[in-house]
């Protein structure tokens, strides 16, 4: 039975399991899984904008692939029996321009790479494996029945489910598409996601600092996360720390949008706003979880939208966001592909940390000869933006893990790449 929000919001101290001061990171992912679905709005759209929407519905193909008997090569298209002889060239087949007389007993034609193989003959012979002499054509060495011919459906069959539902839609995606001539598909809505920082600290770049503010960065490291992801992204602003304006701006996103981000003022210790706020109007649960960096996360639901509380620390925002909210979000937009690709390499540096939390580092793959190994960014205190900004992946070091001497094998998790 799906869990509700509620039981855990009112009752946690009675669920198995259930410690929101000490949650893994794979718990907290698992138990923001159990809330979510994927929007239920779907649309239909052309090729060309398609690329990174999810389908809502498989794509079957109508036709095959080839479509016909075609040649592999550019060479000479005969019957096997005859080869022995040499054989007589009456023609030519192009791509585009099949050849439609006679092949008769001791004949064959030149065929061009993607012509259609008449019927009457059955192998291709590359032309380089062949001597001419006049209209003759010898065959220095004969290949097998059926060579160098692409069989109709060898690559997709009618009827073959091509593409499957909750598929991204990805750039070889959309030839293969069009190569089924298939220029519409039905894909989920897209997911609308609001976003605010908040903090009296905050300045809007552009605006001159006066002492002891900071430029709001979250905003633009969200932004640029959230559209790398496709959904449509609105920039709700700063908020300062005040419970009206804070009040007021969180109803109106969660009317309006799937899902509502905002980073800061979820810590303990804060001007504790947010959480009264977050207690009013949703259902929300908030989380220490044993990673660094990025230990508080809020999740819970504000009316009908989701709402993910990240840290106010530039580097925690971005590996709760990673870690929690881009997860959340593939399965918010139908996706059936979630989890990130990770593998291990060698780490050239030693690693300082201590167990009993999982550590996100910051880590740059890169090559040394022919082989792609990690070092860290160096200092990875979580103020530290400009280490996310070197980095390219993170070294994924588990709550067992302790410190590593270098040359050690760890895990990576690439910021982009093959998912
Ligand atoms: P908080 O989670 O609100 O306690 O913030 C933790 C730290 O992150 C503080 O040093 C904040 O100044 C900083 N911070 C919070 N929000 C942002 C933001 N949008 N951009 C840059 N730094 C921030
Ligand atoms: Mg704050």
């Amino acid at each position: 039975m799906q869990p509700q929000l509620s039981d855990f919001v009112s009752n946690a101290s009675c669920m198995d399991d259930y410690d929101p001061n000490a949650m893994s990171v794979t718990q907290a992912r698992h138990y923001i899984q159990q809330f979510l679905s994927p929007v239920s709005e779907t649309e239909t759209i052309v090729l060309k904008e398609s690329l990174g929407r999810v389908l809502a519905v498989p794509v079957i193909s109508g036709m095959n692939v080839p479509g016909y008997n075609n040649s592999a090569m550019d060479g000479f298209a005969f019957r096997h029996a005859e080869a022995g002889n040499p054989l007589k060239v009456i023609g030519t087949a192009f791509a585009g321009i099949p050849f439609t007389s006679d092949i008769p007993a001791g004949c064959c034609i030149k065929i061009m790479t993607g012509a259609v193989i008449p019927p009457i003959v059955d192998t291709v012979m590359m032309q380089e494996h062949t001597s001419i002499e006049g209209e003759l054509v010898t065959l220095v060495k004969l290949p097998a029945i059926g060579t160098n011919i692409r069989l109709t459906g060898e690559d997709i069959a009618v009827g073959q489910t091509v593409l499957t539902l909750g598929h991204r839609i990805e750039p070889a995606d959309m030839g293969l598409l069009a190569s089924l001539g298939i220029g519409e598909i039905e894909v989920y809505r897209r997911l609308k996601v609001a976003f605010f920082s908040t903090g009296d600290e905050l300045v809007s770049i552009g605006k001159p600092l006066q002492q002891g503010q900071i430029y709001d960065s979250n905003r633009y490291s969200l932004w640029g996360l959230l559209q790398a992801i496709g959904v449509s992204v609105t920039d709700l602003g700063n908020v300062a720390d005040d419970p009206a304006t804070l009040e007021k701006i969180l109803l109106e996103a969660s009317e309006n949008y799937d899902v509502v981000i905002t980073s800061g003022g979820v810590s303990v210790g804060e001007a504790d706003f947010m959480k009264q706020l977050l207690a009013k109007h949703g259902q929300v649960l908030f989380w220490k979880i044993n990673m660094k960096p990025g230990r508080p996360l809020a999740y819970g639901k504000i009316g009908a939208a989701h709402y993910f509380g990240l840290p106010g620390n530039p580097v925690s925002a971005m590996v709760t966001f990673y870690q929690f909210v881009q997860e959340a979000l593939k399965t918010m937009m139908g996706a059936a592909n979630l989890t990130p690709p990770s593998f291990q390499v060698e780490c050239v540096n030693a690693i300082k940390k201590a167990t009993g939390r999982t550590e996100f580092q910051r880590g740059i793959l890169f090559k040394e000869g022919e082989t792609w190994k990690v070092k860290t960014t160096g200092e990875q205190g979580s103020g530290i933006l400009s280490s996310m900004s070197r980095a390219n992946c993170f070294i994924v070091l588990n709550e067992q893990t302790g410190a590593l001497d270098a040359g050690k094998m760890v895990e990576v998790q690439p910021f982009h790449g093959v998912c």
